[in-house]
């Protein structure tokens, strides 16, 4: 997707520090950081929403949370607790359609989210 934001910052051609990348999947800092720690885990493929996930994409979601797991042990947030979130369309708050997991953590969450 030529215009995605985050096909640019996955694909390079948006210069933005990755704190992890392998063929799947690329990590960096949220440029609005929510908590002490705010990483986002995205696909390099793009699927703009929760509802475009198909059967095809099951093993990479399920790779996301382990990715996100391994992340929250690496930047010390594993042991306290931590929350993954993902929005989808308008009323969930989502503002980038293209796929993402928020890996937040550092402080502790309310319940309910805004
Ligand atoms: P959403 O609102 O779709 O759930 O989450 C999108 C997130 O992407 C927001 O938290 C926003 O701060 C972040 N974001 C939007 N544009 C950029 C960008 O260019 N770079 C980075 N690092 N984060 C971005």
């Amino acid at each position: 997707m030529s215009d995605c934001i985050f096909c640019k910052i996955a694909s390079g051609e948006m210069d933005t520090k990755l704190l992890y990348e392998d063929e799947r999947v690329v990590v960096f800092s949220d440029i609005d950081p929510q908590a002490p720690v705010h990483l986002l885990i995205i696909p390099k493929k793009h699927i703009s929403t929760l509802l475009d996930i198909s059967a095809e994409d099951q093993d990479l979601i399920g790779y996301i949370y382990m990715i996100a797991a391994k992340l929250a042990r690496e930047n010390g947030i594993a042991e306290d607790g931590f929350r993954v979130v993902s929005n989808c369309n308008e009323d969930g708050g989502q503002s980038v359609y293209h796929i993402h997991f928020h890996l937040l953590g550092g402080r502790s969450m309310q319940w309910p989210p805004g």
